[in-house]
């Protein structure tokens, strides 16, 4: 976990140029970073959401990065008492980035005193207890609040009516993913061919962190096996050993298919039931194996729970019984 994370950073794309697709999100962003800094003011709040590793923690470092301003990160949980934001608040400089991660997650006392302040540049703070119980308003720079979730329905619509500009961040295609591929290995001074490269990006579950990580993986795979370009063959080696399937699809992903199918009959299942079932939290679930299983049309959604598809069946080779979906 720990190398990953410092892969991440190493791979993390720094300017908007750098960054792969999300054309629409890029052009609109680039476009208010330029007027915010042409008026020499604090760009307007923004808010990123989609599924991890899709490149929200990127966007919130470039657009500091582009603004030539600071960044703050911390993360909702991180954020427990309402001290704890006045002190990150009040130690920014004009025009700052605060950013946010996984904002659906702050505590609501915490969230309030976050209104004002996105607002007005203003923060009230309690102080005291009973009859002595006072508010101090406490001015805060002008900043941007980079705020990011995997769960933008979980956010309260106080919360994100304040934000000014609000991007949802899709899964990258397999062309995107096999550039993000080759950029990497570049960078890590690998030699990989386009196939190889597309065999990653088509395993990556649309996902650039993903696609890092089996770059690593396949790039240990390549040193020890003498391979000097990481090709088709040793792409495809490589990930069968690690259990990534044609789908891209990791153990979990299988689980989760396979105990629709076989321990509830195709379901329909509801998450918790489905949790239990595979010994994964139902918030993992619904953040990171979901979201990709459901747009490829393997699982669907109905008001009864989560039902495996025709293409869910045929891929893990079973035969479906009674009516087709
Ligand atoms: P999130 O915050 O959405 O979980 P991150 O910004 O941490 O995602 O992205 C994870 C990693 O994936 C980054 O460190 C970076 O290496 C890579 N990455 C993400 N998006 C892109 C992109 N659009 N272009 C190139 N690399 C990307």
């Amino acid at each position: 976990m720990d190398e990953d994370r410092k892969l991440d950073l190493a791979l993390r794309p720094r300017e908007l140029s750098e960054f792969v697709g999300q054309e629409r999100t890029k052009k609109i962003l680039g476009m208010s970073i330029k007027a915010a800094r042409g008026r020499d003011e604090a760009m307007d709040h923004v808010l990123l959401s989609g599924p991890p590793g899709l490149g929200k923690t990127s966007l919130a470092h470039i657009i500091a990065r582009e603004m030539v301003v600071n960044v703050r990160v911390t993360s909702g949980p991180a954020l427990e008492r309402q001290a704890d934001l006045a002190g990150i608040l009040t130690n920014l400089e004009k025009g700052d980035v605060l950013f946010i991660d996984e904002i659906h997650r702050l505590q609501k006392p915490v969230e309030e005193r976050l209104y004002s302040a996105m607002e007005d540049f203003d923060f009230h703070m309690m102080v005291g207890e009973g009859m002595g119980a006072h508010t101090m308003k406490l001015s805060v720079n002008p900043f941007t609040l980079v705020g990011a979730t995997t769960r933008s329905g979980l956010l309260s619509s106080p919360l994100r009516d304040r934000f000014g500009q609000h991007f949802h961040l899709d899964f990258y295609d397999h062309a995107e993913l096999g550039e993000i591929v080759r950029r990497s290995a570049d960078l890590l001074k690998m030699a990989i061919d386009d196939n190889g490269a597309t065999e990653i990006a088509s395993r990556s579950r649309g996902t650039p962190r993903i696609a890092n990580r089996l770059l690593r993986r396949v790039r240990d795979f390549a040193q020890v096996n003498e391979a000097p370009v990481v090709t088709r063959e040793i792409a495809l080696a490589a990930l069968d050993l690690l259990e990534i399937d044609t789908a891209g699809f990791d153990k979990m992903d299988r689980a989760i298919l396979g105990a629709i199918i076989d321990k509830f009959d195709g379901g329909p299942v509801g998450v918790e039931s489905l949790a239990a079932a595979v010994g994964e939290e139902s918030d993992t679930i619904e953040e990171v194996y979901e979201p990709y299983l459901l747009q490829e049309g393997f699982l669907a959604r109905t008001s009864r729970g989560r039902v495996a598809t025709q293409r869910a069946y045929a891929h893990l080779g079973r035969v479906r019984r009674g009516t087709m979906l």
